[in-house]
């Protein structure tokens, strides 16, 4: 008897994102060493604010379906092309698979399979061989990332608060988060969450703005700057009985690639230089409890970014998203250069499991923070959540206390840390797991 978990076949659709845009559910089907035949699935993220160094999501462009974003051609290259090339090999030889897929594809951004085709088969893979061995998706891929279990339940980061390119209100910063670092648990600081949130929906009640969702679950009403958001919050999480600073850290992504354009930064209703934007996250950070501080600067703007890490990076998480792309050589290039000192993953700005996991290894070997992260447009798929806790990462990003697509990743947080039991370790601070 072979002790292989043969992939026997593969298959994708198009089915509905968060956001009501097509995207790829793909089933790979393997044969267990026991003969059992077992199929599992994956759904592809999309996000909205993308690095321009991003492995390719191949859209179809034919306008006369889903406004050009169907997703067949991505199928047609995993019947046509990926099928064939990995029917056969070892689903539990992750490394093995996804190399096939990227020697397969033969471009430096997976353009010409398209991305989204090969990480459905990597994700979908990696739970059809968990099942296959019999174990849970996050101990396989602690096994797989060379963990010998995995027991940190990442502390999360809270979007309660959408702007920028989530959302279509005044508010320029895409993402105001909360941190829940007094709580105990990760069930613990879901309900802390929780709390805040609904406290917030109160307050904007209140005040007659507007209690409307942005893409990632988290209000959107009109503000006239970041402060008005940050004193909401403050006030939200006050009425819900915590101490801000003490029980619950403030966390932004700027997201500053989408309000750079030539050489200078657009940001309410002001030209600001990169000095100038130091100057102006370094005193936000000094005038409200912000301990983490994502894409302060854009991501062509390396310069600056060195000027914000020399200013802020020994007191403040300074986490690259649009900058690393969860690509090891560009993080290579940051731990060399002392740019940020922490990084976002997004496992479709890659594009497969491994190379995923070798950008994380990188980033713990550098001493660099790690967050794990959804994308703006989601699906109810909680991979990232095993990922997280598989990773002993010790932060994840996953949006709001609220819609499902979100709500998917704490719920099955929860469930994790139940099974984990007295084995479960909260990480309650940003930064390395040490
Ligand atoms: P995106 O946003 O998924 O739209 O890129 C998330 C982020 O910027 O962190
Ligand atoms: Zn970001």
């Amino acid at each position: 008897m072979s002790s292989t978990i043969r992939i026997v076949n593969a298959r994708s659709r198009e089915v509905l994102d968060s956001r009501g845009n097509p995207t790829l559910e793909t089933d790979v089907t393997v044969e267990a060493p026991d003969g059992r035949v077992l199929t599992r699935s994956a759904m592809v993220p999309s996000g909205a604010s993308t690095g321009s160094c991003e492995a390719t999501e191949l859209r179809d462009g034919d306008t006369s379906r889903y406004l050009g974003k169907g997703v067949r051609q991505a199928i047609r290259h995993l019947q046509e092309e990926i099928l064939p090339r990995i029917q056969g090999m070892d689903a539990a030889n992750q490394s093995d698979l996804d190399k096939a897929m990227i020697d397969l594809d033969g471009t430096p951004l997976k353009s010409r399979l398209g991305a989204n085709a090969i990480l459905g088969v990597s994700l979908a893979a990696a739970r059809a061989a968990a099942l296959a061995r019999e174990t849970s998706l996050h101990q396989h891929i602690a096994d797989l990332y060379g963990a010998a279990q995995g027991t940190t339940l990442p502390l999360p980061m809270m979007n309660i608060l959408n702007g920028g390119a989530h959302a279509d209100n005044s508010v320029d910063i895409q993402e105001f988060m909360i941190l829940p670092v007094g709580a105990a648990s990760l069930a613990e600081a879901v309900r802390v969450g929780s709390e805040v949130f609904q406290h917030l929906k109160r307050l904007l009640l209140e005040k007659r703005l507007s209690t409307g969702l942005g893409d990632e679950g988290g209000f959107a009403p009109n503000l006239d700057s970041s402060r008005e958001a940050l004193d909401l919050i403050a006030d939200a999480t006050h009425a819900a009985g915590y101490t801000l600073g003490k029980e619950v850290m403030l966390g932004l992504d700027c997201a500053a690639s989408e309000f750079y354009a030539d050489g200078a930064y657009q940001l309410e209703g002001r030209r600001l230089d990169a000095d100038a934007l130091c100057h102006w996250l370094a005193e936000l950070a000094r005038d409200y409890p912000i301990v983490s501080i994502e894409d302060g600067m854009a991501e062509d703007d390396w310069q600056g970014w060195g000027q914000l890490t020399r200013m802020i990076g020994d007191s403040i998480q300074l986490v690259g998203d649009d900058l690393f792309v969860t690509h090891a050589e560009t993080l290579q290039r940051g731990v060399n250069e002392r740019i940020a000192n922490a990084i976002l993953i997004k496992v479709n700005q890659i594009g497969t499991l491994t190379e995923t996991l070798k950008t994380i290894r990188l980033a713990e070997a550098s001493g660099y923070g790690v967050v794990i992260s959804h994308r703006s447009g989601e699906t109810e798929d909680a991979f990232i959540a095993d990922l997280a806790v598989a990773t002993n990462a010790g932060q994840i990003k996953t949006g709001s206390l609220s819609r499902s697509d979100r709500t998917a990743k704490y719920n099955r947080l929860i469930r994790i840390e139940e099974a984990l039991g007295e084995s479960a370790r909260f990480h309650s601070s940003t930064g390395p797991v040490r």
